[in-house]
């Protein structure tokens, strides 16, 4: 690593400009809107996604749109081979690969008693595996390059449990523990952090009630809940302006764990 000057930093560290970042699971929700401010902050984007080709193509249009260059690569995370060709064609496209969002997730939302072997082991497969994977691809090419950042996107569940259930729940406690062993093992050249939203507007929340938002929002002290572009703010914020938080989870919640008050 470059040593750190304030010069440096006002000039040159946080440019991405001909960078190129992979974000998985980016044809919509808090993917999507990561991949487009990415975008508009200069960053190359490679748009991955499981199913939803066109909304896929839609979110690479949004990233052109923003000036920056991008493409669409199918490829179910959870899938050491396709994985595999989703770094190379990153690579093969942009010539690099500096940053890593493992994002892709979803939620099947089930109480205990019912909770199926199968879903559990879904839940985890997407939510914790599919992050294991797309960090040992890409950390090929960081260590390679000598350079990279991996932001892992965890949830508010992995340290309080919540809602969703506890496959839900362990699968992102899992993410938090996949990224301080990662930090550890991939400095100084590959900087690994976590990120845990709270609940965010998107449609692996769509299973909650109106009711169930309000008295989400009552919780929260900054008075609402948060939109996918209020996390891509964080992620991109923690690629573009940091060199020195390594193996940290930073909650993204508006503040609603300091709840209760008196
Ligand atoms: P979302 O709107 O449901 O989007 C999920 C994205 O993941 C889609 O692009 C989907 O692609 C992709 N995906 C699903 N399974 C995949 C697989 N096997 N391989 C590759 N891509 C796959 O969800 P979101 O709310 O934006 O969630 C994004 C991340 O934030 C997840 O890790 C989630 O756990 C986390 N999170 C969300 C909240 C929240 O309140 N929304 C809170 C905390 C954490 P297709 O469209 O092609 O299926």
């Amino acid at each position: 690593m470059e040593e750190c000057t304030l010069e440096r930093v006002k000039e040159k560290v946080y440019d991405l400009r001909g960078r190129c970042v992979v974000v998985t699971g980016s044809s919509r929700g808090i993917g999507r809107a990561t991949a487009i401010l990415f975008a508009l902050h200069g960053a190359d984007v490679v748009v991955n996604y499981a199913g939803s080709a066109e909304k896929a193509g839609e979110a690479v249009r949004e990233v052109e749109k923003a000036g920056s260059r991008a493409i669409a690569v199918k490829a179910d995370v959870t899938r050491a081979e396709e994985v595999r060709e989703l770094f190379r064609r990153a690579y093969e496209e942009f010539g690099r690969i500096d940053v890593l969002v493992n994002n892709a997730g979803i939620s099947v939302p089930r109480k205990l008693l019912e909770l199926e072997e199968e879903v559990w082991d879904k839940v985890i497969a997407v939510n914790l595996k599919g992050q294991f994977l797309c960090a040992r691809e890409a950390a090929r090419y960081m260590l390679e390059q000598k350079q990279g950042k991996i932001v892992n996107i965890a949830s508010v569940a992995g340290l309080y449990g919540g809602g969703l259930g506890v496959h839900y729940a362990a699968s992102k406690a899992g993410v938090i523990g996949l990224t301080k062993a990662l930090a550890r093992e991939l400095a100084p050249y590959v900087q690994v952090n976590s990120i845990s939203p709270g609940p965010t507007r998107t449609e692996l929340m769509k299973t909650l009630s109106e009711e169930d938002w309000r008295r989400v929002l009552s919780q929260i002290p900054l008075g609402r809940v948060a939109e996918p572009e209020d996390i891509a703010t964080a992620v991109v914020h923690l690629v573009r302006c940091t060199e020195y938080i390594n193996g940290q989870n930073i909650v993204v919640d508006g503040g609603r764990i300091l709840a209760p008050t008196t």
